[in-house]
């Protein structure tokens, strides 16, 4: 019997209890049943007497003398009732399945111990299948804690008669007959980080003996996961560095210094901290692979554009890949209208791109001739099709990463010989937990700073009744010359309902602002791309006084003279959502306003989530929040990164001292031998191994 023995040969499962446990609970070898942990644990040391009851769902152990026992009602419905009496007072123990079995093990007048969760039936408690054992042979009193885990169950478990108590004598049995279970961390690690031996940490988290052990076992076994996952993360990153090197941008000239002395504006300390790093990684010889997050705002555009002249400048081509056709334009426009009379070549490439555009943008990335070639090449998905092949790509930025999946960046990078520098831009801020397993490999810049004269965003919860309120609002802002945004949810499961919702929204605005004096511009996702660029235009170039959209609008859409974003059933949309939404206005000076619509009903986390951002701009905070309340695996960048974060016990959350403790370690290690080659971290790198074709495929994430 090792770690990697099949849990069928263990007594008292065989192979249908052992298909069941690998089906419900992925449990297939003793290690893995070793790592299936309590989610929380009882304290069993304490006997509650009937009287102190008084909290329903809770679990309690209970000591009494059966009295009496009866069978209620008949067939279906039938139920076997037991009273447990105690000094104090009495309770109703019920059973609906396995009556006679039950009924027969209820002896009146013996002393059992029983334990389950107390339920509120009429103005009595009662317990339903209780976990019931003579005084004398109790669990607790045969494994030896005091606390007991509660492990997770299915309903199929439950049936197949696989409860708790099974469980926990399977882990039992288990512990008592494998020899002392080998250490997976270096010693010196263990000493550094104070951390539990794994053998000791294995036999308390499933058995306690007290509250202390328990904790020191947990935080070891959550430090050990995050140490894994951060050890391939970072080894990966040096698996792809080593060796492949990166195109060396030495030098600085006239394309970026003819920008930089173009500008209308001061960059800010941020833009220039950050332009500076992303120059020194492109001159150092390395591949550059770095994520940069800021928030909506924050002149993100600014940096790819004038970090992609230091790329002209050195004889390389940049392409920079937006997520929607609308960004795209947008982004064609304003870097050629900026770039105009300074020599540098731009084109765009999108799905919808016609012969001519195509043709040019096409042919100049692969052309000699100056009158032709291309430096920046600006679109959307379409960039990555096979057909698009650059003579010398040096840089590829990725605008709003989280829409483009791993494989499509992937693709990208086959798209020249050497390998580009990347930099991928986010306004999803992502907590600090989240990026350093997400993007652990990546190096991160933060654009910490707004650009001078940002008001921030007054933000305001209105509901149905308050409509009126919210038009004359409208009103009053349009008269003063200000653009107003009303976004209605993209309801994924159902275009068609999405398309209703908006369509209705847009038919009872044209009517409360009716035109010539008002004209309302509409943008959704079952229109023309020249319709929606026709109405995109309308209301960029401000001749349109509102904007009726889905979602669409989230990303990057930059109309600095729109003061109002209105949102319709705002409890539809998560936080980050949310937040990126309210980013679309406040670009300008002066002061901005969003409104959050809902209806009256709202649940614990839609209301959270309005007070959130009625309470808050800030960005990280409103992540962090995100987090907290979804959990990383539903997190926008988590779903989208294509990676599973699947913690056995570690919570991203919650645990964020773990890990920057377990990452610096992971660090440390991998600094004195960076591919884990030397000898004495054989079995570190074999555990990896293992636990990678378990859980994580790092050679995905980019
Ligand atoms: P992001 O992509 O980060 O959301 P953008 O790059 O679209 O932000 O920039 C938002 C707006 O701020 C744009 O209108 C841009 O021209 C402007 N901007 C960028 N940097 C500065 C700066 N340093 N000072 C003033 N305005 C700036
Ligand atoms: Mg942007």
């Amino acid at each position: 019997m090792d770690l990697n023995s099949e849990v069928k040969y263990l007594t008292g499962i065989g192979e249908k209890r052992a298909r069941l446990l690998e089906k419900e609970l992925e449990i297939r070898t003793v290690s893995d049943l070793l790592h299936f942990f309590p989610f929380r644990y009882v304290d069993r040391s304490k006997v509650y007497s009937i009287s102190e009851i008084c909290d329903t769902a809770s679990y309690v152990q209970l000591r009494g003398v059966i009295t009496s026992t009866k069978i209620v009602g008949e067939g279906k419905s039938a139920r076997l009732v037991a009273y447990l009496h105690d000094s104090s007072g009495h309770i109703e123990l019920v059973f609906f399945k396995g009556i006679k079995w039950m009924s027969g093990r209820l002896v009146t007048g013996k002393e059992y111990i029983v334990f389950g969760r107390v339920n509120a039936y009429g103005d009595k408690y009662n317990m339903v299948h209780p976990e019931v054992e003579p005084a004398g042979e109790a669990a607790t009193q045969v494994t030896g804690a005091s606390m007991m885990g509660v492990y997770p169950s299915t309903e199929k478990l439950k049936s197949a008669n696989i409860t708790n108590k099974v469980i926990g004598k399977l882990q039992h049995n288990l512990l008592s007959s494998l020899p002392s279970i080998p250490e997976t961390l270096p010693r010196e690690i263990c000493r550094t980080a104070g951390l539990m031996p794994l053998d000791e940490a294995l036999r308390q988290i499933h058995f306690p003996r007290s509250q202390n052990e328990l904790k020191a076992a947990r935080f070891r076994l959550k430090w050990e996961e995050l140490f894994f996952l951060q050890l391939g993360i970072l080894r990966q990153r040096n698996v792809r560095t080593k060796g492949s090197s990166g195109l060396v941008f030495s030098r600085v000239g006239e394309a970026f210094n003819w920008c930089y002395t173009h500008l209308k504006f001061e960059l800010t300390g941020a833009q220039k901290k950050v332009i500076r790093q992303i120059r020194d990684d492109c001159r150092s010889g390395r591949q550059m692979n770095r994520l940069l997050q800021g928030d909506v705002g924050s002149g993100k555009t600014m940096v790819a554009l004038l970090t992609a002249l230091i790329a002209v400048d050195n004889g390389y081509q940049t392409c920079i890949m937006a997520p929607t056709e609308v960004l795209a334009r947008q982004h064609f426009n304003s870097v050629s209208r900026m770039m105009e009379g300074s020599g540098v070549r731009v084109a765009i490439l999108t799905g919808s791109s016609k012969t001519a555009e195509r043709r040019e943008a096409l042919e100049g990335i692969v052309s000699e001739d100056p009158a032709k070639k291309i430096d920046i090449l600006i679109g959307t998905h379409a960039l990555i099709e096979d057909t698009v092949q650059f003579s010398r790509l040096g840089y590829v930025v990725i605008d709003e990463q989280h829409r483009f999946g791993v494989d499509q960046r992937a693709r990208l990078r086959l798209k020249s010989a050497t390998l580009p520098h990347i930099l991928v831009m986010t306004a999803t801020p992502i907590p600090r937990t989240l990026a350093m397993t997400l993007y652990g490999d990546l190096d991160v810049s933060v654009l910490d700073e707004m650009p001078p004269g940002r008001v921030p965003v007054k933000t305001v919860h209105l509901g149905e009744n308050r409509r009126e309120q919210l038009y004359a609002f409208m009103e009053k802002q349009i008269a003063a010359g200000r653009q107003v945004f009303i976004v209605y949810p993209l309801i994924q499961e159902s275009e068609t309902l999405d398309y209703k919702n908006l369509q209705e929204g847009y038919e009872h605005i044209i009517q409360r602002f009716p035109a010539p004096k008002y004209i309302t511009a509409v943008v959704h996702g079952q229109q023309s791309n020249e319709n929606k660029q026709y109405d995109m235009d309308l209301f960029a170039s401000g001749r349109a006084h509102i904007l009726v959209a889905t979602s669409v609008i989230e990303v990057g859409v930059d109309v600095p003279n729109a003061t109002v974003m209105v949102i319709e059933s705002a409890e539809r949309f998560g936080l980050s959502q949310l937040h990126q939404l309210r980013g679309r206005v406040g670009r300008g000076g002066g002061q901005s306003y969003c409104v959050l619509m809902s209806g009256y009903k709202l649940s614990k986390e839609s209301r959270r989530r309005i007070e959130m951002m009625c309470a808050t701009t800030d960005g990280f905070e409103l992540a962090e929040e995100d987090l907290r309340m979804r959990g990383p695996g539903d997190m926008e960048g988590t779903r989208q990164s294509g990676m599973a974060i699947d913690l056995h016990i570690a919570n991203l959350s919650t645990d964020g001292e773990i890990l920057t403790s377990a990452r610096h370690a992971a660090l440390g290690l991998l600094e004195a031998d960076p591919l884990l080659s030397k000898p004495e971290n054989r079995p570190l790198r074999e555990h990896l191994n293992a636990l990678k074709q378990q859980f994580i495929d790092y050679s995905t994430i980019s």
